[in-house]
C-alpha cells in the first residue's frame, strides 16, 4: 500500500505547515520553520540541498483609527506599511487625473472610487507592473500626502478573496497608509476639507528568510526545476496557497529518490510568491541569471489539491516530444486535466527567460481567478485540501520525469 503511505505523509506535511507552524508569512518565525522543515525532510529523503539567506521585512500591528469631528473610524494599516500619527486636514481623490491636479501635499488623502479598483503593484515587484500603477506610485511619492486612507471593495484576481484588499502592500513605499471599505469610503466623503487625526499602529521588523533548493540525479548541465512557493500571505493558513504545493515537492522527493535519469532534477521551495518583495524568487533569478538556458523545463505547483476539483496542467511552450508525454500523462491519470494558461504564478519567471514550464493547479481555482474568496482569507485552511489529489500530483510528475530521458 504505498499509495496509502504516501497519503499519510502528506497529511502530516499539511498538518505541519498549516496547523503546527503558525503563520509562514515572509519574515516570521513560522517562515524560517517552514523552511527549516523542508529541507530537513527533502534530505532526509536524500536530495542535496542548498539553502540562502534571504534579508526580508516582518511587520506587525495593532490597529488604526481615524477621527473626523466627532466621528471615529476604525481602519487597517496597510501590510508592511510604516505606522503614523497625524493630524491634518482631508482630501480626496478618485482617479489618476484627480491625483496629479489636486493639492495633497501634507494631507490625509483619501482614495476611493476608480483609482482604488485595484491593487497596486509593489514598486519594486518586476514581473508584473502596470504603467498606471507606477504612475499612480509616483505621483503619490512626488507630491507627499502625510498619510494615505485607502477605500476599497473585492479584487480577486490580484488580491486573493480579501474584502475590504489592501490597495497598498508595500514595504519598500514610505507614505503611511491605512485601508477601510467601500462603504466607509463613501461616509468619508461626506468629510473632506475637515481636519483629522490618523494614529495606526504598525512597525516594520528586519528579519531573515531562506530559499531552500535540492537537486538529484547525474551532475549534468541539464535539468528539470520544480518549484512551489513555500510562503503564505499574512493571516492565511495558506492550505492550497501554497502549503500543498511544497506537500507535492515533498513527495515527488520520496518517489523520485533513487532517480538517476539523464537530468538533474532540482527542487525549489520559493520564499516570497506572496509577499510584496519576491526575495526567494529575484534571488534565484540572480544566481541562474546565465544558466536559464540549461532550464529544459520548469514544473510550477500553485493551488493544487482543491477538494472537489480535477487538477490542472497547463503547457506553455513545451517542445514536441515533452507535448506528447505530457498528453499521455492527462490519459493515465484520471483527476488531472488539461488547464488554461495562467499567468499568475512563479512558472512566469521562467517562461520569461525562454523556458518552457508546466503550471499545476486546481481547475476550479483557475476558472474563478476573478470571482474565488479563498485565497489569502482564513478560508484557505486544511479543511478545503484533498491531499488524495497531491499524491496523484508527485505520482504524474515522478512517471513524467522519468520519461525524460534523452
Ligand atoms: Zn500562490
Amino acid at each position: 500500500m504505498e499509495h496509502e503511505h504516501l497519503y499519510q505523509k502528506s497529511v502530516s506535511y499539511l498538518k505541519t505547515l498549516c496547523e503546527e507552524i503558525a503563520e509562514r508569512c515572509v519574515g516570521s518565525e513560522g517562515n524560517r520553520q517552514a523552511t527549516r522543515f523542508f529541507e530537513k525532510a527533502i534530505s532526509s529523503l536524500g536530495w542535496q540541498t542548498e539553502t540562502s539567506e534571504l534579508e526580508v521585512m516582518d511587520w506587525q500591528e495593532s490597529g488604526a483609527t481615524l477621527r473626523v469631528a466627532d466621528q471615529s473610524f476604525n481602519m487597517l494599516p496597510s501590510p508592511y506599511s510604516l505606522g503614523c500619527s497625524v493630524q491634518a486636514a482631508l482630501a480626496g481623490v478618485s482617479s489618476p487625473e484627480d491625483l496629479e491636479h489636486r493639492e495633497i501635499t501634507g494631507r490625509i488623502l483619501l482614495l476611493s472610487g476608480e483609482i482604488a479598483k485595484e491593487q497596486l503593484m509593489p514598486k519594486n515587484f518586476v514581473f508584473y507592473n502596470p504603467e498606471e500603477h507606477q504612475k499612480i506610485i509616483a505621483l503619490l511619492e512626488k507630491k507627499q500626502p502625510a498619510a494615505i486612507i485607502c477605500a476599497t471593495g473585492r479584487n480577486p484576481s490580484l488580491a486573493g478573496g480579501a474584502y475590504p484588499f489592501p490597495l497598498i502592500e508595500d514595504g519598500d513605499f514610505d507614505i503611511p497608509s491605512v485601508y477601510t471599505t467601500e462603504e466607509v469610503g463613501r461616509d468619508l466623503l461626506t468629510c473632506i476639507g475637515k481636519t483629522a487625526v490618523l494614529e495606526s499602529r504598525a512597525t516594520r521588523i528586519p528579519a531573515k528568510a531562506y530559499n531552500v533548493v535540492a537537486r538529484k540525479g547525474k551532475e549534468t548541465a541539464e535539468r528539470i526545476v520544480l518549484t512551489a512557493h513555500i510562503d503564505a500571505k499574512k493571516g492565511t493558513p495558506g492550505a492550497i496557497d501554497n502549503a500543498g504545493g511544497a506537500a507535492t515537492l515533498l513527495i515527488s522527493a520520496e518517489l523520485l529518490k533513487d532517480y538517476d535519469g539523464d537530468r538533474t532534477i532540482e527542487m525549489a521551495a520559493f520564499n516570497g510568491e506572496d509577499y510584496y518583495a519576491v526575495p526567494g524568487q529575484l534571488d534565484y533569478i540572480r544566481k541562474n541569471q546565465n544558466d536559464f538556458q540549461n532550464i529544459v523545463l520548469n514544473i510550477n505547483i500553485d493551488g493544487a489539491g482543491l477538494k472537489e476539483s480535477k487538477t490542472a496542467f497547463s503547457f506553455f511552450n513545451l517542445p514536441e516530444t515533452m507535448k506528447t508525454t505530457g498528453h499521455d500523462l492527462l490519459t493515465k491519470f484520471a483527476g488531472i486535466t488539461e488547464g488554461a494558461q495562467w499567468p499568475q504564478g512563479d512558472h512566469s519567471i521562467f517562461i520569461q527567460h525562454g523556458c518552457p514550464a508546466i503550471a499545476v493547479s486546481s481547475q476550479w481555482l483557475i476558472e474563478h481567478m476573478d470571482s474565488q474568496q479563498i485565497t489569502h482569507t482564513p478560508k484557505d485552511n486544511i479543511s478545503i485540501v484533498d491531499c488524495r489529489k497531491l499524491v496523484e500530483v508527485a505520482k504524474a510528475l515522478n512517471w513524467f520525469l522519468r520519461k525524460q530521458n534523452r
